[in-house]
């Protein structure tokens, strides 16, 4: 065999020190914990099946930055690459929350656990989740840090916490995460997160309006594929979501659609209703399907239409914008 023995051992050293810096930077590296002012990085703000293939808007979910605690929520798929053009470093990521086993919402999980767990060489972070999602087998025994048959990695979540309605969970001596429960596939939830300041509510993909009068004073209840009619009164609703969320500070709201499938989805028809009297300051509308997007965007009109009801401020969420919570 012959070869350029320099070369190889140019090689060889190169390699060798590129992979020592590497797992330093991965393995043992400090890096501070987040101490600024909380703000929502949105790595997504589509929904949907059709989005989630077609990508209108992305799907990985977004991060929560409270001081000492980072939370990635419903990282859908997209989200490492959306991390890495976000500078957003995994290493620092505390917990992951997963509202329900629907792809759009879970699928990047598994990704984000081996950034989270350092490469799996470490027990670290939370995993937050229904636990139906476990059930179905969404998330591997791997990733749940339950591995047996892959030789060296020691790794994975600090913690796997199912998720109980109204059960709060301390993210550190000072923020608590309660589960609300959504109306929406299979168990789900969203939740309210307390900070000594501030009060952040998530709604996951939930139902919102069961039944309404039209204009003319017909009754009607919600259909899959028939869209809400110019509503005149509200007659039947979520009362415990409306209770819970217009009690809160900053919302970030799954609408999904204008007026349709509200069988499934808050819709801004909804969102509207739920706002109206709330003490929200700022209501941020997300998980968008591409109805909202293309040929026309028609989100920020869905917007204008939530505020001139309600007064609140509400926004449409952007990919890879960070909005601070104040
Ligand atoms: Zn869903």
């Amino acid at each position: 065999m012959r070869y350029d023995l320099e070369l190889y051992h140019q090689l060889s050293q190169y390699t060798m020190k590129v992979v020592e810096e590497d797992m330093h930077y991965w393995k043992e590296e400090e890096i501070p914990v987040y101490q600024g002012d909380p703000k929502i990085l949105f790595l997504g703000t589509g929904g949907n099946p059709a989005n989630l293939i077609e990508q209108a808007r992305q799907t990985g979910g977004f991060i929560l930055y409270l001081p000492g605690f980072t939370l990635a929520v419903d990282p859908g798929p997209g989200v490492i690459w959306h991390i890495n053009q976000n500078n957003v470093d995994p290493r620092g990521i505390n917990g992951i929350f997963i509202s329900h086993g629907h792809t759009d919402h879970y699928l990047g999980a598994p990704l984000l656990i081996e950034g989270m767990t350092r490469l799996m060489s470490q027990r670290r972070g939370v995993l937050l989740l229904a636990n139906a999602i476990l059930e179905e087998g969404l998330i591997s025994l791997f990733h749940q840090g339950l591995h047996q048959y892959h030789e060296g990695y020691v790794g994975g979540p600090a913690e796997v916490v199912t998720l109980c309605e109204g059960e709060k969970i301390n993210l550190t001596s000072e923020i608590t995460l309660t589960p609300v429960k959504a109306y929406h596939g299979k168990e789900n939830y969203g939740f309210v997160i307390n900070t000594p300041d501030i009060s952040i509510g998530y709604t996951s993909d939930t139902n919102y309006i069961m039944e309404y009068e039209d204009r003319e004073g017909t009754t009607k209840q919600v259909e899959k594929w028939i869209p809400i009619s110019p509503p005149g009164r509200i007659t039947q609703f979520r009362g415990d979501l409306k209770e819970i969320f217009s009690q809160v500070d900053y919302l970030i709201a799954n609408i999904s659609y204008f007026n349709l499938f509200a069988t499934r989805h808050i819709t801004a028809v909804g969102l509207a209703h739920l706002l109206k009297g709330s003490r929200v300051k700022c209501c941020l509308m997300t998980h968008l399907d591409v109805c909202c997007t293309r040929p026309e965007p028609m989100a920020e009109k869905m917007a204008d239409f939530v505020r001139d009801l309600t007064d609140i401020q509400v926004l449409v969420a952007e990919d890879n914008r960070e909005y601070y919570i104040k």
